[in-house]
């Protein structure tokens, strides 16, 4: 993913390469399809494809779907999408449930070496018995039971003779293990449950533990990185690679889980946040899901310069959301045609200005990349601009229009605030100014000085549109896998729905166009809501930031 030796793992891939204990690197992409991706699970694609392309090796997409319980075909189908808008293409397409034969198969080869065993406990059971950081764990009155009724238990548990929670298969590692994931882990548990993949196959079901490893040697990965929080994992995973005797050894190394400031990360508090209603869907633009940046208007591009600032490190921290909007800014400054939209809009005439005449200005797409050009804007009588553009008795200091105050207009002309009309209730409807033909830009009229600039679009022609400016999701931080209340702190005003009016020539926009809106910041057609009579602008980010690199 980078050429920095800030990425650790990369420079272990570069040794076993020179040593050559490895041949060809092969890393996988590991999702358990119980929810959609979130930006989190982008570092990790960006890692383990990253770095195989680099080393030109392989890459699976592997679902880990060994929880019926949790998953669902509608993820499986979004997690792949979201892989290849990122820009990465899987040599192999796998499912952990294609290998449940040959799980199946490595338990009962344990249970034939005396490796593992049926329990009768109850999972609190289980706790008790474990013992804690400071106390050894004790073992279960089960432990010892011989070959053949763990084998012939084992059978039964498949065949469906047992409850749910009956009965459990564990691994006989080492109950006084000061490593508690050693203390005898349960390998294999109940769940009648129909699975996905499987159908009503199978009624047991491998756990995690026990399963992953098997996967990563299944299909002979090299470098099986996942995050820190494994990392007292990685004994038990040599186990069962080791009493398996699987025929490839993968190796396990974790690196830091990716936390943002302002948001929630794990699919479990994202589920929730749609189950319960507060956004609308998984692609909300308000998530931190893959498809929620997208639908934002977030670029691969963006998301994978701002892993490779952040680069691999073996310590999980928090990284400002700021960052990652400091990257959708500069990938867009070059690409995003520049626009003119009135978000919030006040009507202002121009009285000296002809009647029914309309005449076309120039205008530049990005005044920063001159290949993209430049249109013609129209300009006449009426006009829209924003209505914080304009106040009545300004402080001090305010430069934009007031009564008397010239200003100018980008690409057109200066004006100037002569009358002010309002309703019976006293609310401003329409401001009349006069223009100076002088004054049109381009013209080189350089005799007076004007303080501000204003955006506007010419009112018959303005296209109506609505404008979704968002908000951070969450207010506090909250600490990963913390069960405080995270719903307590998301945000109500996440999300504001304004209507305005952009330019004519913003009619036929596509889903996923992008622009710049001068003064507003960077906005993307939204794809579910727009239509030919509705077009939905959603702001990807504003145009200042305080953040610096
Ligand atoms: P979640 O709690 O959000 O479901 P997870 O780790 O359980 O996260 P998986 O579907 O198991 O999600 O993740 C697939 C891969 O993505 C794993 O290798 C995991 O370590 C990695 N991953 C998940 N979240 C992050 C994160 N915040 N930062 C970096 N990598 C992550
Ligand atoms: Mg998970």
């Amino acid at each position: 993913m980078e050429n920095t030796s800030s990425n650790f793992i990369r420079n272990i891939i570069i040794s076993d390469l020179e040593s050559g204990k490895t041949k060809e690197v092969i890393t996988r992409f590991p999702p358990e399809p119980n929810g959609y991706l979130h930006i989190g699970h982008a570092k990790s694609i960006i890692l383990n494809f990253g770095l195989a392309d680099e080393f030109h090796g392989r890459t699976n997409l592997r679902f880990d779907d060994t929880n019926p319980l949790k998953e669902d075909a509608e993820y499986v189908t979004a997690i792949q999408e979201d892989v290849k808008w990122l820009g990465y293409e899987w040599d192999g397409l796998f499912f952990a449930s294609d290998y449940f034969d040959t799980m199946y198969e490595k338990a009962v080869l344990l249970i034939q070496k005396g490796l593992a065993y049926v329990d009768d406990l109850s999972a609190d059971e289980i706790r008790t018995y474990r013992g804690t950081l400071t106390e050894p764990g004790k073992e279960s009155p089960y432990r010892n039971r011989s070959v053949e009724e763990n084998f012939a238990l084992f059978e039964a548990m498949k065949n469906g003779k047992f409850q749910d929670g009956e009965k459990v298969l564990r691994a006989k590692v080492d109950m006084a293990s000061p490593n508690i994931n050693l203390r005898d882990p349960v390998i294999y548990r109940i769940a009648h449950v129909p699975h996905h993949n499987t159908g009503d196959k199978w009624c047991i079901y491998p756990m995690y533990t026990f399963a992953h490893p098997l996967e990563d040697a299944i299909e002979g990965v090299t470098h099986s990185i996942c995050t820190l929080e494994f990392e007292d994992q990685r004994p038990f995973y040599d186990w069962v690679i080791a009493n398996c005797e699987m025929p490839n050894v993968p190796r396990q190394y974790e690196f830091g889980r990716l936390n943002l400031t302002h948001t929630v990360m794990s699919k479990r508090k994202l589920k929730q946040l749609v189950d319960e209603g507060y956004v609308d869907g998984w692609d909300d633009p308000r998530m931190p899901t893959i498809s929620g940046l997208r639908r934002r208007g977030y670029t691969p591009e963006a998301i994978i310069a701002f892993f490779k600032e952040i680069g691999v490190s073996k310590t999980s921290g928090v990284v400002d959301s700021a960052m990652l909007e400091h990257f959708i800014r500069e990938d867009l400054k070059m690409k995003a045609p520049r626009s003119m939209a009135v978000i919030d809009p006040l009507k202002v005439v121009i009285i000296n200005y002809p009647k029914d005449q309309i005449e076309m200005l120039e205008a530049d797409n990005n005044p920063e990349n001159e290949k993209m050009g430049i249109r013609q804007i129209p300009f006449g009588r009426e006009i829209y601009i924003e209505r914080e553009d304009f106040m009545e008795e300004p402080p001090k200091k305010y430069h934009r229009l007031y009564p008397g105050n010239e200003v100018r207009l980008r690409h057109a002309y200066f004006i100037k605030c002569e009358e002010i009309i309002k309703d019976e209730n006293g609310k401003i409807i329409e401001i009349h100014c006069t223009y100076d033909p002088e004054t049109k830009s381009g013209s080189g009229f350089n005799a007076r000085k004007v303080k501000a600039t204003l955006h506007w679009v010419e009112a018959s022609q303005a296209v109506l549109a609505e404008f979704h400016l968002y908000n951070p999701l969450i207010l506090d931080d909250e600490e990963e896998n913390e069960d405080s209340h995270f719903l307590d702190h998301v945000n109500p005003e996440a999300l504001t729905i304004k209507h305005g009016f952009v330019e004519e020539n913003l009619k036929q926009v596509k889903p996923q166009e992008k622009f710049q809106f001068l003064r507003h910041g960077y906005f993307n057609v939204d794809p579910k809501h727009h239509s030919e009579n509705r077009l939905v602008f959603n702001r990807i980010v504003s145009l200042k930031s305080s953040f610096k690199l």
